[in-house]
């Protein structure tokens, strides 16, 4: 039986009318009788305001790294609150915070705090063009770095032929100045050559190189050691800046982010979700002769950096990511999500394979993970984009696009969220072969054509 969402989709018609899709950020909107409404989440679930419970792996793409209202961080946060706010002046504890982070990610060797991911990748950029003093930058296929106009860019692989020159370079919104277009370069993970080529053609302008290592918007596509180290070492014969985007895998795949699993340093690395538990705080850092142009040269600041509470809440956050075994925790869940999904899967022939780090991991569904953005447009989703509505009616949120990973909390690893989140997995891969098999028996009969998806089922 489908879960009732009446009041979700009536609160969708009222909210329409003063919120443009209803919600506050587009990737909200599900559609007029999807877009769900929370009460609220403890833990790694959340409940909506129809009442349905969900095991949640969106985890809010990515800031739930212990659970939603995690007692510990909102105590933290609560006497926050206490200190006053923003006052256009500096407090202790952001040396105190700033200090943690150097010690658990040693490329942080000095900390500027922002708000929002998409403001330190901002001054990230500024910074190393600054540093450089060359404009133009360049960005992983398929990555996402936040909402400014300097990033909100695709190269158009969709509408590309092989062998015709470099992909379309296109802009993710209207009304991304189109001048921008000529700073902005492609490169596809995982080929050093093609990067190489890249900067040799066009190094004069090049001053940044942008790579999230693991792909956090992309069914967590990951860098080969290899590969970071060629793009190390060719960003450092060009004079570019490697800024490390961790906005996504800072904090939660080790307490050092990618950077420790991978053994590298970047020049500059940005940091935001996990950090504070969900309060709003984000953070660029990088070397010190980097981000010294900070202040000598390069504007960088704003009302609310450094809010009490949620500079309280990521003090809190990062002590007990650092000195408990949550990512332990985490990372051991992630693994044991993955087994029983995989028996499920491997039970019934399903080709597949997890991508990335178990506390934020792809699903693809193909034996070997994809290497770049231009293997996962080349394989078939159709299976997991059918899945994702069947799993939301059982109880379990998975984000309904694939290149979206699943993110796992400490608080996942309490009560019965495995065996409800096995189960529902089963149940819904049954009901979408089910579904499948009947549709591309209709079509078979209508077009005698065979769909796709089909060499799998
Ligand atoms: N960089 C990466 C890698 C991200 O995943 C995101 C958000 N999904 C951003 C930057 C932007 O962060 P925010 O939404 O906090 O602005």
């Amino acid at each position: 039986m489908r879960r009732s969402l009446d009041r979700s989709n009536k609160q969708f018609r009222k909210a329409i009318q003063r919120l443009p899709l209803g919600v506050s950020s587009n990737f909200r909107y599900w559609g007029e009788d999807k877009t769900i409404y929370v009460d609220h989440g403890k833990g790694g679930r959340i409940t909506d305001i129809d009442g349905n419970e969900y095991v949640d792996y969106r985890m809010g793409y990515g800031p739930g790294i212990l659970g939603y209202a995690d007692p510990r961080v909102d105590e933290a946060a609560r006497e926050g609150m206490q200190v006053g706010g923003v006052f256009a002046l500096s407090t202790e504890m952001e040396y105190e915070v700033a200090k943690r982070i150097s010690q658990m990610v040693p490329a942080a060797e000095l900390v500027r705090f922002s708000n929002s991911g998409t403001e330190a990748v901002m001054a990230a950029l500024r910074i190393a063009r600054a540093y450089t003093g060359k404009d133009s930058h360049i960005i992983v296929e398929g990555g996402y770095h936040g909402l400014f106009d300097s990033v909100l860019w695709y190269a158009d692989i969709e509408n590309w032929t092989p062998g015709s020159g470099d992909p379309p370079i296109e802009a993710e919104s209207e009304g991304v100045p189109q001048v921008l277009k000529k700073l902005t370069h492609f490169t596809p993970l995982n080929d050093a050559n093609y990067l190489e080529d890249l900067l040799k053609r066009n190094h004069q302008s090049i001053g940044a190189f942008l790579i999230e290592p693991m792909m956090g918007n992309c069914c967590s596509i990951t860098a080969d050691v290899a590969y970071v180290q060629a793009a190390t070492e060719l960003c450092e014969k060009y004079n570019v800046i490697m800024i490390v985007d961790e906005v996504k895998t800072g904090f939660r795949v080790a307490r050092g982010g990618v950077q420790e699993l991978m053994g590298f340093k970047a020049d500059i690395c940005t940091f935001a979700k996990a950090m504070a538990n969900g309060y709003p705080i984000s953070v660029v850092a990088g070397r010190e002769d980097i981000m010294r142009k900070v202040g000598d040269g390069v504007a960088h600041g704003g009302t609310y950096t450094c809010h009490s509470v949620s500079l309280a809440a990521a003090q809190k956050t990062l002590e007990i990511l650092d000195e408990t075994d949550a990512l332990e925790t985490i990372e051991g869940y992630g693994r044991n999500l993955q087994a029983g999904m995989s028996e499920v899967l491997s039970a019934r022939g399903i080709a597949h394979s997890f991508v990335g780090h178990p506390a934020m991991g792809g699903l693809f569904f193909n034996n070997t993970a994809p290497r770049n953005y231009r293997d996962w447009l080349d394989s078939d989703y159709t299976f997991y984009d059918a899945m994702a509505p069947e799993l939301h009616d059982l109880g379990v949120l998975c984000e309904p696009d694939s290149r979206e990973p699943w993110f796992v909390c400490e608080a996942h690893a309490k009560d019965d969220n495995l065996a409800k989140t096995l189960l529902a997995f089963e149940k819904a891969v049954d009901i979408t072969l089910h579904k499948l098999k009947h549709d591309k028996l209709k079509h078979n009969q209508q077009h005698q054509s065979v769909p796709r998806m089909e060499s799998k089922l």
